[in-house]
């Protein structure tokens, strides 16, 4: 049988009296895009947080590739295969698209301006960096400002920021919020070939696109899953339909 690339062990988190995750397990594996969902207040970014390194948990472990990286930084998970989540505020709106880029691909966000100009000069990285950018098609504003990108294209380079460290796995929290119906579309179609590349763990309000793109989806409600399973099996779930659907 084939083994999961990443297995999430009953991992807790509270903040004070709040239980934000409470023994959650799940898996992903080769191939698939898992869909997590829940109302708002579940627990699902939280959740992200410590699987990408961003968040200690209080409890359980984080699994990937066969070994135990619980113990390791966001930068050591990442370096590893781990793609980090997207999040537009990560970026840096006054450096270039490409600089963005650059940075992604040294496995970091930010820098200090020494050592900026040598690593843009790193034939490498920037090989990296530009081959991200074409695949997800911002080549062209390169050399624009981030700060002046539309929402979209901002989303995009945030994928192009995670291509840049070839993940094995990607997590995602929330890639389509903000984008219109074209945006989500385009989106849509990107991640449902990018599964082949890098499983994806995907949290996601935009239910088109989780119905259109999951394997399998994982309802959280509460910090608790209270179900797993197809689309079809979620859609039929009496408990999930009460707790969340709201049929
Ligand atoms: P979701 O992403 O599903 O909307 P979150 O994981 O963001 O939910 O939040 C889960 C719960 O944990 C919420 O009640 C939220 O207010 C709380 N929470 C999240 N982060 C913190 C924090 N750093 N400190 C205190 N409470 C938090
Ligand atoms: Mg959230």
């Amino acid at each position: 049988m084939t083994e999961p690339l990443l297995q999430i062990k009953h991992l807790r988190k509270a903040f004070g009296a709040l239980v934000a995750t409470d023994d959650v397990s799940l898996t992903l594996y080769p191939g698939e895009i898992h869909a997590l969902i829940g109302p708002n207040g579940a627990g699902k970014s939280t959740l992200i947080k410590q699987i990408a390194g961003n968040l200690a948990p209080d409890a359980g472990e984080v699994w990937f590739e066969g070994r135990d990286v619980t113990p390791l930084s966001t930068v050591e998970r990442a370096r590893a295969g781990l793609g980090r989540t997207f999040q537009i505020s990560s970026l840096a709106m006054d450096y270039t698209v490409l600089q963005n880029a650059v940075l992604g691909a040294l496995g970091r966000r930010g820098t200090v301006w020494r050592f900026f100009r040598p690593v843009m000069r790193d034939a490498d990285l920037r090989a990296r960096a530009e081959a991200a950018l074409h695949r997800v098609g911002l080549m062209d504003h390169a050399h624009k400002r981030t700060a002046d990108l539309s929402h979209g294209q901002r989303r995009l380079l945030e994928v192009a920021v995670a291509l840049t460290l070839n993940p094995h796995v990607f997590l995602m929290d929330e890639p389509m919020a903000g984008l219109g119906a074209s945006g989500s579309k385009r989106l849509t179609g990107f991640l449902d070939d990018l599964r082949h590349e890098a499983p994806i763990l995907l949290v996601e309000h935009d239910m088109d696109a989780v119905f259109a793109l999951a394997d399998r989806i994982s309802v959280l409600v509460y910090g608790r899953i209270i179900a797993t399973g197809t689309a079809e099996e979620i859609r039929a779930d009496p408990l999930v339909r009460e707790a969340y659907l709201g049929a």
